[in-house]
């Protein structure tokens, strides 16, 4: 599509297709109207079905493609839950961080009013280590907070190195299994993903495995091998972060070539960058944020009703990550944080960042900001970056990005 406007028409319709795609207008917004914003009907597109299901590793589990991130008001929104088990939606995500525990608490009185739900949701906790390796106790209240007598998958909240895998927690999640607390166990990582991937193949009692992946990184070499090393290993894979948004406000022109011409064809550059992903069928499921039912119905519809992208959707997409490629943090943080010998972890920040220019969530951005250590957060106002600067493959202005983290979160 070539638009042959002016620039300040190229950044309302830049406005108008991202508040569109944020809204899940893709069907309801014809060709015609993208040349007169005002005229797109707010019509929300409803799945017309139930969301596929595929096997969760080795386990004999079923789970939905789609899953529900839990970083929301949940205790306010019991809409969504009801919704979401409407659709198919049954694989829940939380974490006892997520909101201080409200996130927990908020399925917890789900479970306690619809208890005859809970054998149908596939509930996944998390626990970090961050905050200690008192895992039982906290185990304990996770349950109570959950309303429940079992998590179906725990996970190891943000690992960046798998030999925090450590054999404690190998007989410990043994022993939480057969108290029937637990079914199976692994952990969530966004930082030296394809590392941690590689090493859990060889752990024969990891279970799953949360990781960032999406359309910028599918294609990269290790983590191709990586990703295949698990499945072949039996390790149920659940995708995160799959929109692959950056700690810097990207401004491509491809992105509107994309998002209008995606928008044509009937869906979303939100739901293509989903599509991609599912074309995965490695990836047994995706976890998305979906803080509200309008975001919630337009993944659902692209996961009941979504056509396999084409090549030139998928050379679109391409374009668009090489022409993105140093607004993206990819997580590889042994290489930045070792240039300054592990005193910060600079892709936490990073992602901190990312919370707020591609998620415009401060909120979400502050409290992980502030689960940083108070040491970390001083030396970021006192390093000199460049050495992280020069091992960066991206290029990544890192000592500006660290100034900007702490005007906008200290
Ligand atoms: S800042 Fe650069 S080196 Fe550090 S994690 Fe991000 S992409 Fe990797």
């Amino acid at each position: 599509m070539s638009f042959g406007e002016n620039n300040n028409d190229k950044s309302s319709r830049r406005d108008f297709l991202k508040k569109a795609a944020a809204m899940g207008l893709g069907t309801a917004v014809s060709g015609a109207a993208l040349g007169r914003p005002g005229r797109a009907s707010a019509q929300i597109t409803l799945p017309k079905g139930q969301i596929p299901r595929r096997p969760f590793g080795r386990s004999d589990i079923l789970v939905s493609t789609l899953s529900l991130g839990g970083m929301f008001d949940i205790l306010n929104n019991r809409l969504m839950l009801a919704k979401a088990l409407e659709w198919g939606i049954d694989y829940w995500d939380t974490a006892e961080g997520y909101g201080g525990g409200r996130s927990e608490e908020g399925i917890g009185r789900w479970f306690a009013r619809n208890p005859e739900t809970r054998k149908r949701v596939f509930l996944v906790s998390k626990l970090s280590l961050r905050r200690g390796t008192d895992f039982t106790p906290r185990l304990e209240a996770c349950l109570k907070r959950l309303h429940t007598d079992y998590i179906d998958l725990l996970f190891v909240h943000g690992i960046s190195a798998v030999d925090e895998m450590d054999p404690g927690l190998e007989s410990w999640s043994r022993a939480m299994k057969k108290a029937g607390k637990l079914r199976l166990f692994g952990f969530s990582t966004h930082a030296n993903m394809e590392d941690c991937l590689d090493g859990a193949a060889r752990l024969p009692w990891i279970d799953g495995i949360m990781f960032s992946y999406n359309f910028r990184l599918m294609h990269e070499p290790r983590m191709k091998a990586a990703v295949e090393a698990c499945y072949r290993a039996g390790i149920g894979l659940t995708a995160m972060k799959t929109q692959g948004g950056g700690p810097i406000k990207s401004d491509s022109e491809s992105e509107i070539k994309m998002a209008g011409r995606f928008m044509q064809k009937g869906f979303t550059d939100h739901q293509a960058k989903l599509m991609a992903v599912w074309e995965d069928n490695r990836i047994a499921s995706i976890c998305s944020q979906m803080p509200n039912l309008t975001i919630m119905a337009t993944n659902a519809a692209a996961a009941v009703d979504h056509p396999r992208l084409s090549r030139s959707d998928r050379a679109l997409l391409a374009q668009y990550a090489d022409e993105t490629y140093s607004d993206y943090c990819a997580g590889c943080g042994r290489l930045c944080s070792q240039a300054l010998g592990n005193s910060v972890p600079i892709n936490d920040i990073m992602r901190c960042l990312m919370y707020i220019h591609s998620y415009q969530d401060l909120t979400l951005a502050r409290s992980a900001f502030e689960m940083l250590p108070v040491q970390t957060r001083v030396l970021l106002t006192q390093l000199d970056f460049k050495k992280a600067e020069q091992s960066c493959p991206r290029n990544l202005p890192i000592g500006r990005m660290m100034q900007e983290a702490t005007h906008l979160l200290a």
